[in-house]
């Protein structure tokens, strides 16, 4: 299988702080793939040099034959790479419209911008419903399909998700975990963070495991779901909870 993002000896950190350690992943065209960590293990630092927030210090990053480290982030839109960030920052003084439109002014995108949209409230009815509000006044669920969508309207092939169960109610994990397995489909490959293990097993097929800045554990869902390492050395306690119950 070819890879469209291969990752190697990534470091990367804020200042002297040191986070990322010699990262090593592959992400092949199609996959839902995650990444899975006790708090502060990288996994958003990750995130933040892959959509080229935060610059790496050392290592490679190849994406669809490119080097992906020399790339400024809109160049890295173009190339249809798309973060919907941890805590969702949407711009709340605007409407939920003008957020998901602000989300497709890639050159990539731009001609589709109609029919994305019209997908995108089709799959957020929710998000339809309330096209005129402001996106501040939406409640934390609405706000992460809003993340979300506004992510889709770039057109990605690549859709980095950063946590996006944090701090939803149980029944709002369902509804975004549902949308995010209805997108899954075909040709677009999503790497998704999160702390929700029982969630992210639910849609990935393979997932990695970080810790102290490296992938320690690789492995198809169903070995995650049973591996003891991975629930006990690594995760920690809530996760390893959550794991049993998956
Ligand atoms: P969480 O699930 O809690 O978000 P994480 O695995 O995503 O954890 P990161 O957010 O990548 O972890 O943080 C990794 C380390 O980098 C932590 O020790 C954190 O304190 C530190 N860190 C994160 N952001 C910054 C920043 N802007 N400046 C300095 N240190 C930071």
């Amino acid at each position: 299988m070819t890879a469209l993002l291969s990752v190697s000896g990534l470091h990367a950190g804020y200042g002297d702080s040191s986070v990322l350690q010699g990262l090593e992943f592959e992400l092949h065209k199609g996959e839902v793939v995650c990444l899975l960590g006790a708090n502060g293990a990288g996994k958003t630092t990750t995130m933040g040099v892959l959509s080229g927030l935060l610059e790496a210090s050392s290592g490679r990053i190849r994406y669809d034959g490119m080097d992906l480290l020399a790339m400024p982030s809109h160049k890295r839109v173009e190339a249809g790479i798309a973060l919907s960030p941890e805590g969702r920052k949407v711009f709340p003084n605007l409407t939920v419209a003008e957020n998901l439109v602000l989300g497709s002014f890639n050159v990539s995108a731009r001609a589709d911008r109609p029919r994305t949209l019209d997908q995108v409230y089709a799959l957020f009815p929710r998000l339809a419903e309330r096209r005129a509000q402001c996106a501040g006044l939406m409640s934390g669920g609405e706000q992460q399909m809003l993340a979300l969508g506004r992510a889709l309207m770039a057109k990605p092939r690549l859709l980095l998700l950063d946590e996006p169960s944090l701090g939803l109610s149980p029944k709002m994990v369902q509804v975004v975990f549902e949308a995010i397995r209805a997108i899954a489909s075909g040709e677009l490959t999503i790497f998704l963070v999160e702390q929700n293990t029982h969630a992210a097993l639910s849609v990935a097929s393979r997932g990695y495991v970080m810790s102290a800045g490296r992938i320690v554990h690789a492995g198809a869902t169903q070995d995650l779901r049973h591996s003891v390492e991975v629930r006990d050395a690594f995760i920690g306690g809530r996760a390893a909870r959550e794991m049993r119950h998956a």
